[in-house]
């Protein structure tokens, strides 16, 4: 927990949208442009808990947005809040240019699944979609094209009763298409899918990403948002911890290197060069751990010669993003 206080936010892009970060040509998509949600110090309090507390939010427009933080971290009031589903207690927000403080000015434009859908189960997908389209006065002949989007076109006469959580999940991404929105705000969509069902999930959102919407989306697994989302916001106890693109994100996973000698009790020699170099390093099963990067290999190396060690390897290791996310959570 007291880690969590110590790490800066970290905010690659300025205020106009350009993108400064050196990963934005890289193959994650972080479009230059507009933010299509903007807050400044959004904070929400119940009692004396603050569920957000101060947070300064940006989407990039066009990017699927992942929106990570354990449970109780302040996700779904966070998304709530945007969605003029509940008032800030301080701060303001804009969503698509619009003030949450008139969510006529852009509802309209936003498609949401914060929890899961009330659908008729004896009524088939399609008739579920019908339903809803003529409350919501969209035109029925939009059905099939959401239908085919989320890949239920074939199933759409069954009973929704019978779909799998999967398609549940899918018919719930259809009805939050149905009025053509340009944000998709969707909170833990994946929560209780099968791995196929996740991939599933992955795939549909990337499309959606690609036919120009801004997708933001919740998840208390960092793993499941990882390889999906062009963007990542971490938040713990309502506050930020970090946002940027992915690649900054994995730019700051813990490194070490790994280093093995030709003979038993040479580990001991390496770990003694590199304390002296200043490394913190642990022998484990005849190899050196070293906390240090890829740039000490070289000197390490030589060092080692010069000593009369034979290395035999020197393999760098990365922490996974599950396990720089429990560091900067404090483990959670
Ligand atoms: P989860 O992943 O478990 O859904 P979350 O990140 O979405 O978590 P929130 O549901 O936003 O977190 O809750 C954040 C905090 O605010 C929690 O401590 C929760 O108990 C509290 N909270 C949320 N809604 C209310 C409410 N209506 N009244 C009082 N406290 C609330």
């Amino acid at each position: 927990m007291a880690g969590a206080a110590t790490i800066p936010t970290v905010d690659v892009a300025v205020e106009d949208g350009t993108i400064t970060s050196p990963f934005a040509a890289g193959p994650r998509r972080v479009p230059e442009q507009v933010w299509a949600i903007r807050s400044r110090n959004l904070t929400k309090a119940y009692g004396h808990r603050r569920a957000v507390d101060g947070v300064d939010l940006r989407i990039p427009a066009g990017s699927i947005a992942g929106f990570v933080g354990p449970n109780g971290a302040g996700k779904t009031t966070t998304l709530r809040l945007l969605l003029g589903l509940v008032r800030p207690t301080e701060g303001s927000a804009a969503v698509l240019g619009a003030s949450i403080d008139n969510p006529m000015g852009y509802l309209p434009r936003v498609g949401a699944l914060i929890e899961s859908p009330a659908f008729y189960p004896t009524l088939s997908g399609r008739r579920n979609l019908e339903v809803l389209a003529t409350l919501g006065g969209q035109p029925r002949a939009r059905i099939d094209a959401v239908l085919d989007i989320v890949q239920l076109r074939d199933r759409a006469g069954d009973r929704f009763a019978a779909y799998s959580l999967g398609m549940k999940q899918r018919l719930g991404v259809a009805a939050a298409l149905l009025n053509e929105p340009e944000l998709l705000i969707l909170d833990e969509p994946a929560n209780g899918l099968d791995p196929a069902g996740i991939i599933e999930m992955r795939s549909l959102l990337r499309t959606l990403r690609d036919r120009g919407l801004t997708v933001f989306v919740s998840s208390h697994l960092l793993g499941e948002l990882e390889q999906l989302a062009d963007w990542i916001v971490l938040v713990q106890n309502g506050k930020l911890l970090f946002q940027g693109p992915i690649d900054e994100l994995l730019m700051r996973r813990r490194a070490a290197l790994v280093v093995g000698a030709e003979h038993p009790g040479d580990a001991d020699v390496i770990a003694a060069i590199a304390r002296r170099d200043g490394h913190t390093v642990e022998v484990v099963d005849g190899r050196a751990r070293i906390n240090t990067d890829r740039a000490y290999a070289a000197q390490l190396n030589r060092a080692a010669m010069g000593a009369g060690v034979t290395l035999t390897e020197i393999a760098l290791e990365r922490a996974t993003l599950e396990d720089t996310f429990l560091t900067m959570t404090g483990g959670h």
